[in-house]
């Protein structure tokens, strides 16, 4: 007595509550799957979607309410033009991902109707993040003029890839690269990347269904590890929470950035934590370039903890026969808690590395994700330079290296900074290398210590960027700021 839709949609509910009472949350969760077939049946029963698999065409445009990462992963790299997302900032995982790879994002587009641009052209400006759906000849022509100067200003800056990462007057900045897929490897080759500086091993275990074994990790980690053997890879440990979740494990919170994120969650599940450290130090043997990483660090209880697990891995592989050595380990500092007690952190461990992708979130409160506070999110506010300026004396203080690995360290404008105080080495987003390896290039440390003086003395974020605009010009950089920021 129902129509199919109708009955459809009551079966559904039925199962759906079924779910829902479920005492265990991973079960109670799956009624979020249900109620996804329900979807894709009503979607058949409704055709409107063709029964063949989706082919992406070449110069897809990925066009979504919410772009995630497994869902970016999806579409074959070849065929991928551009990622536009109405949810999102520019600093959300999914944004970064896409810069890592090169390809155009914009993300927060608040207003656009997503149905409506389904199999419309679409120019998508991630410098300025504007799209025009359907643009017309003129604004088609004047963005093939556009493309052709970038690959013109691509072009010179290759020319740079051999040459050392050094300022003028010869102090040499190590330049790593940002990964998380092996796709990304080679790219951060070609642009001539001293490393890897950041490798996020929660990519891989998003793009999966299941939590990688141990053996499945360890020949993930070694891929990358014999890539760029002997120069150095930094490996952090899985960084969960927050915006990356794990289709499989499932954490609802109220406050997910403020909750149970990356060293909470291995802490709390050391099985998580020693089958990955077992993988990354069974990786390492025999190559010794694998540097650890220990993300979202708040207090010196977490490292000592971290520490403890990483020692006894590494006995027990030894006992096992295997020839693993203990890796240099460094934290992250990236919640403000980490720059007040810098140095407790620096003299527990080997290295630092700045998460300014956090730390400007957490300073400013200022979630990175939200698309209608994203003005409010910037790294050069007076308050953040600030933090990462004693963060730096800090390190310096105990001798210890002190990187930057957030997206700031891809800003010409912020590395200005950043070499005015010292950092020990910047990792970037692969297409960023070239640019900062000019701006290194451009300017002595005696001079960037001069402009931070002066940036020091303002106190907003706008006078900031202005003045290092105008510095960057000066110093025949204009070219790079389109591109900066
Ligand atoms: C950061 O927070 O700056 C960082 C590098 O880590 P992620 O962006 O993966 O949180
Ligand atoms: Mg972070």
């Amino acid at each position: 007595g129902n129509w199919a839709a109708g009955a459809l949609r009551d079966t559904i509910r039925e199962h759906t509550r079924v779910f829902e009472a479920m005492e265990d949350p991973y079960l109670r969760e799956r009624a979020g799957d249900v109620r996804d077939v329900g979807l894709r049946i009503l979607a058949r029963l409704q055709h409107t979607v063709a029964s063949q698999e989706l082919i992406y065409p070449p110069n897809t445009v990925l066009v979504g309410d919410e772009i995630t990462v497994s869902m970016l992963a999806e579409v074959p790299l070849e065929c991928l033009a551009a990622v536009v997302s109405v949810r999102g900032s520019t600093f959300s995982h999914v944004a970064i991902l896409a810069r890592s790879l090169g390809i155009p994002a914009v993300v927060g587009l608040r207003e656009l109707p997503v149905t409506r641009v389904d199999g419309c052209e679409i120019v998508v400006d991630g410098y300025r993040g504007w799209i025009y759906v359907t643009p017309s000849p003129a604004v088609r022509e004047e963005y093939a003029r556009l493309i052709g100067e970038e690959q013109e200003l691509a072009a010179g800056l290759e020319e740079l890839r051999e040459l050392p990462a050094a300022t003028l007057d010869g102090i040499h900045v190590p330049l790593y690269a940002n990964a998380g897929l092996i796709s990304d490897v080679i790219p951060s080759l070609r642009h001539g990347a001293e490393g890897i500086g950041l490798y996020r091993t929660e990519l891989p275990f998003m793009i999966r269904s299941h939590f990688p074994g141990e053996e499945e990790q360890r020949r993930i980690y070694r891929q990358v590890l014999e890539a760029f053997a002997p120069r150095p890879v930094t490996i952090r440990t899985l960084d969960i929470g927050g915006d990356k979740m794990l289709p499989y494990f499932p954490i609802h919170e109220e406050n997910p950035f403020l909750g149970w994120r990356g060293i909470r969650v291995t802490l709390d599940h050391p099985e998580l934590f020693l089958i990955q450290l077992r993988a990354i130090l069974r990786a390492d043997v025999g190559l010794g370039n694998v540097r650890l990483l220990l993300p979202m660090i708040s207090g010196v209880g977490e490292v000592e903890a971290s520490l403890r697990l990483i020692r006894r891995v590494h006995q027990e592989l030894r006992e096992e026969g295997h020839d693993a050595s203990l890796p240099p380990v460094g934290v992250m500092i990236e919640v403000p808690s980490a720059i007040y007690q810098i140095e407790a952190l620096a003299r527990r461990v080997d290295y630092l590395s700045i998460g300014s992708n956090d730390l400007t979130q957490y300073m400013l409160a200022v979630d990175r994700n939200n698309s209608r506070v994203a003005a409010l999110y910037d790294s050069l506010h007076p308050a953040v330079l600030r933090a990462l300026t004693q963060a730096v004396l800090g390190a310096q203080r105990c001798g210890k290296p002190i990187g930057v690995c957030g997206e700031m360290a891809g800003d010409p404008a912020a590395v200005i900074l950043l070499l005015g105080m010292g950092v020990s080495n910047l990792s970037a987003s692969v297409a960023s290398l070239p640019r900062i390896k000019r701006v290194i290039r451009n300017f002595s440390v005696a001079q960037a210590r001069n402009i931070l003086d002066q940036v020091l003395l303002m106190e907003d974020a706008g006078e900031i960027r202005t003045y290092l605009d105008g510095v960057l010009e000066q110093a025949g950089l204009g070219g790079l700021l389109r591109a900066g920021h």
